[in-house]
């Protein structure tokens, strides 16, 4: 039986960049993933700012595109902000994957593609993993003195199958890779394309975005939220798809590459379980996920980055204030997530159609483009708030002098 220092059970970019931060410090590390290939069920969209990439290191190599524009597409109008050069990329998702996984064989770790966790047994020596390799169909048993949990939002390592788990808000997202004419291409290359409303997307968002030369991703992201307004509709996230690439990408032709999803599990108010009997849980596992945009690669990466810290420790002391890690991460985020699931929940299934035109006109008139990206997706809402404050002030005053005259 093979031993380790740490195995890592799911090869997404939490689990990547755990093996791939221990190997790189000398500890035994293997990284397990069910898929047979990085490549296999290739469902995220990918889209980022550019600051991940020196964030954590990450090469040109696995960037599809780069964009600098965005537009919001509501049932009514389009709203765009024009960018003044590159604010984020697009990565190849499969790639990134696969570099994490090739760092971590670099640093003498090891990878085992295709083969799918069964269950553990932890007890006083260290933890024992039967896996089931999808080649031979036979279970292969590890040991290891730590597990890490990155099944995403599975979560098939920290909890047995029949325990309970927190309270989740569920989503689910379909997307399309399609090849299409350069021409049409041409439209949408630079720039990530969001759909808002009821027309074009359901308790959700829906995208495009551009993934490399004439090669599109399309797709929609359904919360599962009970809705004042949008509860008889019989819209799926795959029939939106359609209607996106037919009546507005409207390609001279195309050809369909993939079709891939995945699915959201989000605890509401982070109450995971981060670490218990020597297992830590990284990434989508921990809800890590923004609830608003479902950006997560950047939030999965984080967590890996602090959990390896508590590992390291561990490893090299025997032992560490585990509860620290679950402490620090909700510090850092809770409040930023609180906000966003209010965000997310007003905008997918509390306003009508015409109040979510409404609020992007609001945005479109009053935020450039370096506001909306900072709101989006770096949290940052010091102009933003200034500005509304700003505005309601005006009007305030407004009514107070039409009142005296
Ligand atoms: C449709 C969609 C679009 C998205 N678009 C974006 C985007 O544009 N930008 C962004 O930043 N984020 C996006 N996200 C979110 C982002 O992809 C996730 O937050 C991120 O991948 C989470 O990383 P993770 O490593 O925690 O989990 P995952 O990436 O889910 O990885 C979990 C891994 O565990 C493996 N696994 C599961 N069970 C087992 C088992 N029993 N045995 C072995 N292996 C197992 C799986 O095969 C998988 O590879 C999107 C998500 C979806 C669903």
């Amino acid at each position: 039986m093979k031993e380790y220092d740490v195995v890592v059970i799911g090869g997404g970019p939490a689990g990547g960049q755990v093996a791939r931060n221990l190997s790189k410090k000398g500890y035994k590390v293997a990284l397990v993933d069910r898929n047979k290939t990085f490549f296999d069920n290739n469902f995220s969209s990918a889209g980022m700012t550019l600051a991940p990439l020196s964030e954590f290191n990450l090469p040109e190599s696995i960037i599809g595109s780069y964009w600098k524009d965005i537009t919001i597409q509501c049932t009514e109008k389009a709203y765009d902000w024009l960018g003044d050069g590159n604010k984020g990329v697009v990565l190849d998702f499969g790639k990134l994957r696969e570099f994490l996984g090739e760092e971590t064989l670099k640093n003498n770790g090891e990878v085992y593609l295709g083969h799918k966790y069964i269950k553990k047994e932890v007890t006083e020596n260290g933890v024992f993993i039967d896996l089931l390799d999808s080649n031979t169909s036979k279970t292969k048993t590890l040991k290891t003195k730590l597990l890490v949990d990155a099944t995403g939002p599975l979560r098939k390592v920290m909890y047995d199958s029949k325990e309970a788990q927190p309270k989740m808000d569920l989503g689910s997202g379909t997307e399309y890779l399609i090849e299409i004419d350069q021409e049409t291409y041409d439209k949408f290359k630079e720039k990530l394309v969001f759909f808002l409303g009821h027309k074009w997307a359901i308790k959700g968002y829906s995208w495009i975005f551009p993934m490399e030369n004439k090669i599109l991703k399309v797709g929609a992201g359904k919360t599962h939220l009970k809705s004042n307004n949008q509860e008889n509709t019989d819209k799926t996230t795959k029939k939106i798809t359609e209607q996106i690439i037919e009546e507005y990408i409207q390609p001279k032709e195309y050809r369909l590459l993939d079709v891939h999803g995945g699915v959201v599990r989000y605890s509401v108010g982070l109450k995971d379980i981060f670490y218990k009997n020597k297992v830590f849980a990284v990434g989508d596992a921990v809800s890590a996920i923004n609830p608003r945009g479902g950006e997560g690669i950047r939030y999965a990466m984080q967590s890996a980055d602090l959990a390896c810290k508590y590992i390291n420790e561990y490893l090299v002391k025997g032992t560490t204030n585990f509860d620290d890690y679950r402490k620090k991460w909700r510090g850092r985020k809770l409040f930023k997530w609180k906000l966003s699931e209010i965000s997310s929940r007003r905008m997918y299934s509390k306003y009508s159609d015409k109040q979510v035109e409404n609020r992007v006109q609001f945005f479109h008139n009053n935020f450039s483009t370096d506001v909306l990206v900072d709101s989006l997706f770096n949290f940052k809402y010091n102009q933003m708030i200034y500005r509304i404050f700003q505005f309601l002030f005006l009007k305030i005053k407004f009514l107070f002098k039409k009142e005296r005259f």
